[in-house]
């Protein structure tokens, strides 16, 4: 049985009272403030503070997608193709 959305939805990080947010699939509880990650034993989240673990402070960057809008539809570049001579 996975952790009720309920009681999820009840939880804050006991760091810093933020939201949390509860990833099924790696089974941890993720603080959306602070990014620590609380473990999930038995369908029970630990919500500990001494139990979390701590992300990465170097080179845990997720992909920030920052993505610049470029409205690039100007597709001019013809490429003479075939200018090899061969005599
Ligand atoms: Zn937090």
């Amino acid at each position: 049985m996975p952790v009720d959305p309920e009681l999820v939805a009840l939880l804050v990080c006991p760091a810093c009272h933020g939201d949390i947010e509860y990833k099924e699939r790696r089974a941890v509880i993720v603080c959306t403030a602070c990014g620590l990650r609380y473990p999930v034993r038995d369908n029970i989240p630990v919500m500990l503070v001494e139990e979390a673990e701590r992300p990465s402070p170097s080179g845990g960057t997720p992909g920030a997608a920052s993505g610049g809008s470029s409205a690039g539809a100007e597709g001019g570049e013809v490429a003479g193709e075939g200018g090899e001579e061969s005599s």
